[in-house]
């Protein structure tokens, strides 16, 4: 971590990191709508807004949110925002923001971890989210935690049952290990696809965005210890040994990863 400094000059920081940075640090996943982004407020279960291009009136900097809750709404800039999720002051929510992005906000500050899904396409189709939560599900139901394919990952079938691994026979990924990759609300949204034999040994279907994944985040426990492991089947495994691990999706971690680490971590009060 950066050292702290006893003057940090809010609107620099503000102008050098973007509210959307901040809010993703503070919230992780955010929801774009239109000019804005959108999350749940951890504190008062009502949407927060985020408009990146309102200007915060007090100082001229851009970006500001606001939280709507039965509680009422409560507004700021992004200094402010991670305050209000934080519950801290102004002066120690700056703190944090400047310590966790550095100097150089656009770069990732910690080492890459290897793993090595390919993406199928890069473009996800636009398919309904009810006819996909429910092709997922079936997909999900027929999966065999109990298969020889499972148990040579050193999986056993209970742990497999627990976090929904399984042998998938055939039709599209058939002949693979399938992993449930869930977004922060615990929602299925796709699986990756491990076969020992074909190549590449890892695959993701192309609905799936592997820099908004952690695997296993919604499986952290409050106020534990978390290992980064390679892959999601070391992360399975881990917990067959009672240790809390999740890996990325992707080979190299984005600077957006690493924002999504530090607010799971922040989120769930743990340690890595
Ligand atoms: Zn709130």
């Amino acid at each position: 971590m950066a050292a702290k400094t006893a003057f940090i000059d809010f609107v620099e920081l503000k102008n050098r990191v973007g509210i959307e940075q901040m809010a993703r640090m503070a919230l992780g996943d955010l929801n774009k709508k239109g000019q804005a982004f959108k999350a749940p407020c951890p504190l008062h279960g009502g949407e927060i807004t985020i408009s990146p291009h309102v200007v915060f009136k007090r100082d001229g900097t851009l970006g500001v949110f606001c939280c709507h809750s039965s509680a009422g709404s409560q507004g700021g800039d992004g200094i402010g925002l991670v305050a209000h999720v934080r519950q801290i002051g102004q002066k120690e929510a700056a703190d944090l923001i400047a310590s966790h992005f550095g100097p150089n906000p656009g770069e990732p500050r910690k080492p890459a971890p290897a793993v090595m899904p390919e993406r199928i396409s890069a473009n996800p189709p636009r398919e309904a989210q009810a006819d996909l939560a429910a092709k997922l599900g079936k997909i999900a139901a027929e999966l065999k935690p109990e298969h020889e394919a499972v148990q040579a990952l050193d999986i056993d079938a209970d742990t497999a049952k627990t976090w929904g691994v399984g042998w998938k026979g055939n039709g599209p990924f058939g002949g693979r290990v399938l992993f449930p990759l869930k977004d922060h609300a615990g929602v299925l949204k796709g699986f990756a696809c491990f076969s020992p034999e074909k190549s590449p040994n890892w695959l993701l279907p192309d609905n799936i965005d592997p820099e908004h994944f952690i695997f296993g985040a919604d499986a952290v426990q409050d106020g534990g210890h978390i290992v980064i492991a390679a892959t999601p089947a070391d992360v399975v495994r881990a917990s067959q040994y009672g240790d809390q691990a999740v890996c990325f999706l992707t080979q190299e971690k984005t600077a957006y990863q690493a924002e999504l680490f530090a607010a799971l971590l922040a989120r769930k009060n743990c340690t890595w």
